[in-house]
């Protein structure tokens, strides 16, 4: 499945403290625009909260799909934010016109990477647990709901990490990606909560234009209890996205 990610562009006013996606040195993804002439099977715009853009351009008929493609497409949205109504409505449509023409989904991933730390590190993002109110209403909407904890946030007590696959079993969610976090070392955000005390390691982002290499840092100790703690109660977590594509579409 070839994997393409693009963005609308337009900057999101969430300002979560951790978001890559506001660094100098982000270069972003392919303009939506440009994806009317790909032949990508698997398409994602790229930003949390970029939804909300998208559902402008889909409202104003500026979102246009290519017109010679064979190939499956799948849309992958995330929020933190809450969806009205009329906007789940929109996305129900598009998960439809997608199935019917396109052999593909819509999925939208319900973004939570921390509870006791939302209002510091999400100023503006709706408070953890109303967020999680969105997956019964894409379940209804025969939309794929998903949970996201990514970045993994390592100074977070453990605790919190049993906590939170505590809540999301409780709220019937199925899939759990989860993702390591990308730091900027010339941000407040890496001098207050990661220079000093934890390993940064670097990667090749490959999902990037250019490809850079980024600086990361993953706890390996947080990340298997996360893993434990959510299969233990028969949840599936990936993570990669593309992985969890794969096993939507093939079973695997
Ligand atoms: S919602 Fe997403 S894109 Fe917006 S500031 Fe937060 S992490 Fe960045």
């Amino acid at each position: 499945m070839m994997r393409e990610v693009f963005t609308t562009g337009v900057e999101c006013d969430l300002g979560c403290q951790y978001c890559f996606a506001s660094w100098g040195k982000y270069t972003p993804p392919l303009h939506i625009a440009k994806f009317s002439k790909s032949t990508a099977s698997l398409v994602i715009p790229a930003c949390d909260s970029e939804i909300q853009s998208f559902i402008y351009l889909l409202e104003n008929n500026k979102f246009i799909f290519p017109n010679n493609t064979t190939g499956r497409i799948v849309i992958t949205l995330s929020t933190k934010t809450i969806l009205s109504e009329k906007t789940i409505m929109l996305l129900s449509d598009l998960n439809k016109l997608l199935k019917e023409q396109y052999n593909g989904f819509l999925k939208i991933g319900v973004s939570i990477p921390t509870i006791s730390m939302a209002k510091e590190l999400e100023p503006k993002a709706a408070p953890p647990l109303l967020r999680l109110k969105n997956l019964s209403l894409l379940k209804e909407s025969g939309i794929i709901g998903y949970a996201i904890i990514k970045p993994i946030l390592p100074f977070l007590p453990k605790n919190e990490f049993i906590d939170l696959s505590n809540i999301l079993y409780n709220e019937g969610v199925k899939y759990v990606l989860i993702g390591q976090l990308y730091v900027d070392r010339n941000t407040p955000f890496f001098q207050k909560y990661i220079e000093r005390k934890f390993e940064v390691k670097q990667r090749q982002v490959l999902w990037l234009p250019n490809k850079p290499v980024w600086d990361y840092v993953s706890d390996q100790d947080i990340e298997a209890l996360l893993i434990q703690e959510l299969e233990n109660k028969s949840v599936k977590v990936f993570q990669s996205d593309i992985a969890f594509v794969n096993f939507l579409v093939n079973g695997n």
